[in-house]
């Protein structure tokens, strides 16, 4: 038996590695069998190379728990170790043996071994109070020729020969007693499907196969199905509904990366949908949190993103300012709107059938990546109250029929809710207006955006104004009412309302108008809307909403107050007229309402 001590670094090394280098200690899990997935695959590279000439037989890693003994086992039949090679790469611990075995072997497969890990086998450390390893390199014909290794976690380590029946390492963690969680079956078998899920070697667990060692994505596109896309993305979120497409992502320069992101049905609501993304390094599991890593509106996709050129042992800092991080974002990128293109393209109608989930989306990305907008321009769709679908182009040929004044602003006439807006819908659809429908959770974020971006472009609520003044015209309508008269009645219907809520103007309106129309200025609901996000205007909360009432000027009814000389009737004629407005803006509530009902039966009987 030899005693010694590991090179002098170490001693300042090993607290750092136990307190602070993984702020989560059940990572150990991943390095090691991480290293027994490695060691597995460089025997089969052996094989295959013929530098090996036995058979590599069953190479299932096993996973095993001895309560008694509060051990946990990894064990694996890859290459081994000799006792050079412990001394070499387990006590140099700077040493990567990985690294020096992908230089030696990087023209034949280095794309499934997984690289540097850093200071990964001594991460056993932080939930073990002694390890010991003991291995059987594929270089040793003798059994006796095998070496146990052992280390308390202090640079003193104990290194002798043993016998091992197998080719192979096994490394056995002795739990210290903070750690008993990683006695429990239940606890490993999360940890083993967390992390090593994917990984390319079999391996086995209380009695059963963990793993899936060919995922879809490191499979080609052509050998795939729909049904195969569809059942990976069972696999990875079992209860969520079928996707609506995906994106084989396979890239070789000048970085690798693979992987399938599916496009998951948003239903307007996109906050629920993030960190569905799942980081690999060559198979092994590396987060789920990808912020800033993947542009922020890319996180609403779901799937797996898989490059060795990920970092696996650094902070989530040192990854948002790696340049490899930052060009596989601007790739994924280009790759979704390659896509997205592709599918507007190719079949419009799936397209325009899904917009209502993918819109969510593409607004986002537009405002939040200015390389995106330039490219969404091609497929963007604005959607209109019949439910047809346009892109910018093909909408602003249809609306500057009604706008010909090209010095104008083209005015965009938007509807935020059909159903409340239904009446003004219908009053500017009958002006031969259209109206598009903007009624998501982004919407209102991007019609100020649009505005901003877009040439000469001005959108306008469709209740924001009558429907004649949503698209300012030159010419007036003759009204029947003198200036006079309207004098007479302003006081009259001001009577009707909380004059600090309202406006009572005057508007020669066609006569089939309504005789009085509530309108909210754009510009007052938009101030309104901002001050509910908070920010700067915050002091707009604290203001009455305020409206416009239009009374129509050439309307029967409002004739016929003007000219009734009972004050009485002309008061009540009035409340009726402004109650009728009230009530198609759904404002009409309470004891107001009811008093309406009833002095509307009186009319009528
Ligand atoms: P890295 O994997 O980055 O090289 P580790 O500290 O995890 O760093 O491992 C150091 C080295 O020890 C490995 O490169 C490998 O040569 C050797 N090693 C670790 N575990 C095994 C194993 N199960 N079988 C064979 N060699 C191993």
């Amino acid at each position: 038996m030899t005693k010694g001590k590991i090179n002098v670094q170490t001693e300042n090394i090993f607290p750092i590695i136990k307190k602070f280098l993984y702020s989560d200690h059940e990572i150990f899990l991943r390095e090691l069998v991480s290293n027994a997935t490695d060691a597995t695959q460089k025997i089969k590279t052996l094989t295959t190379s013929g530098d090996f000439k036995g058979d590599a037989g069953d190479t299932t890693i096993t996973i095993s728990i001895d309560k008694e003994k509060k051990t946990l086992t990894i064990s694996d039949r890859g290459i081994g170790m000799t006792a050079e090679e412990v001394e070499k790469y387990i006590n140099q611990i700077a040493f990567s043996g990985a690294e020096e075995f992908v230089n030696k072997f990087k023209d034949q497969q280095p794309a499934t071994l997984i690289g540097k890990f850093g200071l990964g086998f001594y991460s056993a450390f932080m939930v073990a109070d002694k390890v010991e390893v003991i291995t059987r390199s594929y270089k040793e014909e003798n059994a006796e020729n095998a070496v146990r290794w052992e280390c308390d976690g202090s640079p003193d380590y104990q290194i002798e020969t043993t016998s091992r029946a197998e080719r192979g390492t096994d490394v056995i963690l002795y739990i210290n007693e903070d750690s008993a969680e990683f006695l429990e079956t239940a606890r490993i078998d999360t940890l083993l499907k967390k992390y090593c899920r994917f990984l390319p070697v079999e391996i086995s667990f209380d009695g059963k196969i963990i793993n899936i060692t060919q995922p879809a994505w490191t499979k080609k596109p052509a050998d795939l199905t729909d049904e195969d896309y569809k059942n990976f993305y069972k696999e990875l979120y079992p209860f969520a509904e079928d996707p609506l497409f995906y994106i084989h992502l396979n890239v070789d320069y000048p970085f690798n990366l693979t992987g399938i992101l599916y496009f998951p049905r948003l239903k307007k609501q996109p906050e629920v949908q993030k960190n569905k993304i799942q980081l690999y390094s060559r198979q092994v599991f590396v987060t789920d949190s990808v912020e800033g890593i993947v542009p922020e509106f890319l996180m609403l996709l779901h799937g797996v993103i898989d490059s060795p050129d990920i970092p696996l042992n650094v902070s989530r800092s040192y990854l948002q300012s790696d340049s490899n991080v930052k060009k596989i974002s601007s790739h994924i990128m280009k790759k979704v709107a390659d896509k997205l293109e592709d599918i507007f393209r190719e079949n419009r109608k799936e397209f325009e059938e899904k917009w209502d989930d993918i819109g969510v989306f593409i607004k986002y990305g537009m405002m939040s990546e200015e390389k995106f907008m330039e490219r969404a321009s091609k497929f963007f769709l604005l959607k209109n109250t019949d439910d047809k679908y346009f892109t910018t182009d093909e909408y602003k040929e249809l609306i500057r029929l009604n706008q010909e004044d090209k010095n104008k602003k083209l005015v965009y006439i938007y509807s935020s809710d059909k159903e409340e807006q239904h009446s003004f819908i219908a009053s500017a659809k009958d002006k031969g207006y259209d109206v598009l429908v903007m009624d998501g959770a982004i919407d209102s974020h991007f019609v100020n955006f649009a505005e901003q971006k877009w040439e000469n472009t001005q959108f306008v609520r469709v209740d924001a104004e009558i429907a004649d003044k949503l698209i300012e015209k030159d010419e007036q309508r003759e009204s029947k009412l003198s200036e006079e008269e309207k004098k007479t009645l302003q006081p009259v219907i001001e009577a009707q309302v909380a004059k600090e809520q309202f406006t009572v103007q005057f508007e020669a309106l066609s006569e089939k108008e309504a005789p009085i129309v509530i309108t909210r200025p754009e510009f007052m609901r938009r101030m309104k809307d901002m001050s509910a996000m908070g920010g700067g205007y915050s002091f707009m909360g604290t203001m009455p909403d305020h409206y416009n009432m239009v009374v129509n000027s050439n309307h029967e009814l409002i004739l016929r107050i003007v000219k009734e000389t009972n004050t009485d009737k002309q008061q009540s004629l009035a409340k009726q007229a402004v109650d009728l407005a009230l009530l198609s803006q759904n404002m009409l509530k309470g004891e107001e309402l009811t008093a309406f009902i009833k002095r509307s039966l009186d009319l009528i009987q």
